[in-house]
């Protein structure tokens, strides 16, 4: 009778055991099933890595954002992330486009900027438009123990793109008219840095009909390419910076002729209110719903403007 007891006893333990047990997996899967597919062992380093450079966005946050390696690597070997809103069935998308944060490493507002916006095309995405996101494309700028501007190895991303010339005009220009000013430096070959090569080439690869990309901290809209270009994003207004050789705006505006809007936001480390983020995403999707504009073929040969030096977005 006793031994009745005691199995009766370690069969209830046991099945509350295995009851516990398969709730868990299935809470696990339920969990992978909800947040999309579980993080890869790759994602997940990365997102603790670049979580450090990041106040406001936590390790999980980033591995649940649907982010994936792209394949390239920066200098110091941290894969840069995209993720991709593909079009969706039964809707040709109205066009491709391309956003772009964190080309500099010492703005990441702008990095927690595109993570907001990746949040609402996660909510939202209807097939309208086919999007590639790349939140960060400077990791080691950002992860420098004093984020920098440039890249690990000093060079200006926003200043090492192609140019019409094939690149020639770029180096003179810093050297002449910057005081070599090192925050600027172009590198000694165009799309000559893992991270700048790799964006020329999904460019080429993507064809995007138009780039948006976000800096700071200058607190205006600007914009490169044929217009006609927003005048108001939130709480931001247009006012055209100028841009000159190896800067995105140059190559994909006035070389491709694809429209580049970029957000200058007000700081470099403070994000907009998620009202202001939401207000610049509605105005942003609405113009660029209206229509985008289109470079014409035949059209005269976009004329460079050399900008002044003073702000250097
Ligand atoms: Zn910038």
């Amino acid at each position: 009778m006793k031994n009745n007891e005691s199995l009766h006893l370690m069969t209830r333990i046991l099945a509350r055991r295995y009851a516990w047990g398969v709730i868990s997996i299935l809470s696990f899967l339920l969990s992978a099933v909800v947040s999309g597919a579980a993080a890869t062992p790759a994602l997940t380093k990365t997102c603790t890595t670049l979580c450090r450079g990041l106040p406001g966005l936590t390790p999980a946050e980033c591995q649940k954002s649907g982010l994936e390696p792209s394949g390239a690597l920066s200098n110091n070997g941290v894969p840069i992330l995209i993720k991709e809103y593909p079009p969706v069935r039964s809707r040709k998308p109205q066009a491709r486009i391309l956003v772009i944060g964190g080309t500099h490493g010492d703005e990441p507002a702008t990095v927690i900027t595109v993570f907001n916006w990746m949040q609402k095309l996660d909510r939202y995405h209807s097939g309208v438009f086919h999007w590639k996101v790349v939140p960060l494309l400077n990791p080691d700028g950002l992860l420098k123990k004093k984020p920098t501007r440039t890249n690990a190895r000093g060079v200006d991303l926003n200043r090492n793109m192609p140019t019409s010339l094939g690149g020639r005009g770029t180096y003179q220009r810093w050297a002449e008219k910057t005081g070599r000013d090192t925050r600027q430096f172009p590198g000694l070959k165009p799309a000559g840095e893992p991270e700048s090569k790799w964006l020329v080439k999904l460019i080429q690869e993507f064809k995007p009909q138009a780039i948006i990309s976000v800096h700071a901290p200058l607190n205006v809209v600007d914009y490169d390419g044929p217009g006609p270009a927003p005048t108001q994003l939130g709480r931001l207004r247009l006012r055209r910076l100028g841009n000159f050789p190896g800067t995105l705006g140059n190559y994909a505006g006035e070389v491709l002729g694809v429209p580049v809007v970029t957000l200058e936001l007000p700081s470099d480390t403070i994000p907009p209110s998620s009202a202001e983020l939401a207000a610049m995403w509605a105005d942003l999707v609405r113009w660029l719903k209206a229509g985008i504009p289109v470079s014409h073929p035949g059209r005269a040969p976009a004329k460079i403007v050399d900008a002044p030096e003073k702000p250097a977005n």
